[in-house]
Formats: structure tokens, sequence, C-alpha cells
């Protein structure tokens, strides 16, 4: 299947630069139980509860982006796990898997896994990335507002469901810097994956300044003393991957400083239905109205017609800027992280 744009025949889900989408991330709410300095604002100003799209809109949405190609599905947040009925919709989500959906994924802060943890694993959710910024109890709380041990006891919980994962640690300077040996040294003793990202510019209040973000370089000089670091091959990874001491891999996700915008294959829908071609983009696409007639459509007459929304859909991420470098200058954006799912 085939698109016109301006004279140009553009292949289904690719941007103009050649770019594929295969991975779809979805924040299904904006709320968050916990308040971190680098995502969300001092003041946060949540979205209505009516206004959110409901899991069957999201369901149609995701129909459609697997029928185009997407293989990937992430669900995140806010805090995911704060939207009643989530687990529900993973276990929805598996139906897509026959039109060539092959992973289904989540992004939460472990707060509340040892809750859902096994739920999410019978639900069909094929693994977790999970956040954490700090091994000390303190600092986490200075960092997240909230206590380090519940997290610590999901990320036991998510060990004992068997669902693989991940964890994430934001890095500031001067704000948790310090727990660059102590992560690594907890991960590789737990054998658990570790990957440190570079801190940008998507924080709620709008204070990012290149001042605060701790470069993969400085990761790395960091740990130098302590391990042989070798920098592996990297394949289609937004993190790039080391191996210490030949036997124990971390990656670093470095949007700053080597930025990943090349190979870009993502795309990002917000809790209210605004699609995102880029992070980083100014304006998305709010394919609420769409998907809403969708539904309406498929009430009374039993059929689907989603031509109105491929029309909106495939000209918008033709048109995904280049990457973080050629945008980063523009005017500040309303949008935050925290609605944006990371
Ligand atoms: N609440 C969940 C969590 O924290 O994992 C999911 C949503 S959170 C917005 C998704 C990811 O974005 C987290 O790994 C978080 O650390 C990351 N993140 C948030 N703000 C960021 C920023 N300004 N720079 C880099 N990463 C950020
Ligand atoms: Fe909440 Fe995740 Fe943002 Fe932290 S990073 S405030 S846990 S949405």
């Amino acid at each position: 299947m085939k698109h016109e744009i301006a004279n140009m025949t553009v292949p289904i889900l690719k941007d103009q630069y050649g770019r594929m989408k295969r991975k779809l991330r979805i924040s299904v709410t904006d709320r968050c139980n916990f308040k971190c300095i680098y995502c969300m604002p001092e003041h946060p100003e949540w979205m209505k509860k009516q206004d959110l799209l409901s899991f069957e809109a999201l369901l149609i949405f995701c129909q459609y982006m697997v029928k185009q190609g997407i293989e990937n599905i992430r669900i995140t947040g806010g805090e995911p796990l704060m939207r009643q009925g989530v687990v529900h919709f993973i276990r929805d989500l598996q139906a897509l898997r026959a039109l060539g959906l092959k992973r289904i994924s989540m992004t939460t802060n472990a707060h509340y896994l040892v809750k859902y943890a096994e739920q999410l694993k019978q639900a069909g959710l094929d693994d977790l990335n999970i956040s954490l910024d700090s091994l000390d109890a303190e600092q986490f709380k200075s960092l997240t507002k909230k206590e380090l041990a519940p997290v610590l006891n999901g990320i036991d919980a998510a060990k004992k469901s068997g669902l693989p994962f991940k964890i994430n640690c934001v890095l500031m300077k001067g704000q948790n810097d310090d727990q660059i040996l102590p992560m690594v040294k907890w991960a590789k003793h737990h054998n658990i994956q570790l990957r440190f990202i570079e801190f940008m510019p998507l924080d709620g209040d709008q204070h990012w300044t290149d001042q605060a973000v701790v470069s993969e370089a400085e990761i790395l000089e960091q740990l130098k003393p302590h391990y042989d670091i070798q920098l592996i091959q990297q394949q289609h990874e937004p993190a790039r991957q080391y191996q210490l001491d030949g036997q124990y891999r971390i990656g670093i996700i470095s949007t700053i400083t080597h930025s990943f915008c090349g190979e870009c294959d993502r795309i990002r829908l917000t809790a209210q239905g605004e699609l995102y071609n880029c992070l980083f983009a100014q304006q998305g696409l709010n394919i609420k109205p769409y998907l809403l007639n969708i539904l309406r459509e498929q009430k009374i007459k039993q059929i689907s017609d989603f031509n109105e929304l491929d029309m909106q859909v495939k000209p918008y991420i033709w048109r995904k800027a280049q990457g973080y470098h050629a945008i980063q200058h523009q005017q500040a954006r309303k949008i935050s992280m925290h609605m944006l799912g990371g």
C-alpha cells in the first residue's frame, strides 16, 4: 500500500529520512506518584480523566499500527501502573501478535510492582524497564519524593515473576553522579542489565542546562579506574553497549552527546491521543477524533474504515525531523517527559 504526499509516493510508516517505524510507545496516563526532578513539573496540571483515550480506542489504534508494521509496543506514562485496567489492556493486546506484534513492554518506576509483577507476566507482558536513579535512600527521596524500599521490593517481585527487566538510571550533575560506581557494582553483583541515560531537555519545569548533563564520556571516566572497558558494536539499540572486564555489559543512552536519531524507529502517543513523531517534536497530531469515529462506525456497522486516520498519520510521520540536533534550538515546548512517556 502506498500513500501520496505532494506528488511523492511514500511507503508505509517511513519518514522523509528513510527511517521505518517499528516501535510505538503509548503513555496511558500523565499521572505519577513520583516527582522526579528531571521529569515532573513542581505543580503538574493533570489531564482530565475523561479526556484520556479509552483502552478501547487505544486497542483500535494499536491494531492499525501493527498492520502498518509496528512490531513493539511499550506502555509507559506518567506511571502506567496508576491507570486502572492496564493489565487487562495488555491481555487484550495479545490478539495483535497474530497480526505481527512481537513485543509488549512496560516502563515503570516499580513502586507498584509487588502488587502487579505476577499479573503483568500472566497477562503476557514480555519485559520491563525499571527506573532507579539512586541506591542511597536519602538521595532517592530527594530525587523522586518517594521511598526507595518499595522500588527495591518491586525489583525483587519482577525477578520472582520471571519478567525480564532492565534498569534505567538518569544521571544529573551534582544530584546522583556519585551513584555511577555503586549502581554498576550493584547491578553486576545481581546480574541485572543497567543503562545510564543522559539528562534530556524534557523536564516539566524546563530547568535543563547542558551543565547538568553527565555525559557518556564522564560516566566512562568514572568507571575506568575500576574496570577494563570495551565498546561493543552497536546494533539497532539506542544504548551504546560497553563490556566491563570482559564479563558484564552496561548500556549508555547518550541522546545529548551521541544521538541515535539517525536510526530512530519510534513514534509516541500521549494519553490524550496526540501522536508525536519525535521526543523533541514541537507539534503532535491529535488522532483522538479519528479513533472515536472508527469506534462509532464499528458499533453501528460492525466494520471499520481506517482511511481518515491513515490520511493523517502517514504524512505526519513522514515529516519527522532529522533529530535532536536539528531541532534543539527551537522554542520551549509545552509537552514534557511525564506526558510523552520517555
Ligand atoms: N514512570 C515510569 C518510569 O519512571 O519509568 C515511566 C515514565 S518515565 C517518563 C519514562 C522514562 O523517562 C524513565 O526511564 C525516566 O527516567 C525517563 N526520563 C524522564 N525524564 C527524563 C529526562 N528529562 N531525561 C532523560 N530521561 C528522562
Ligand atoms: Fe514519574 Fe517516571 Fe516521571 Fe519519575 S520519571 S516523575 S516516575 S513519570
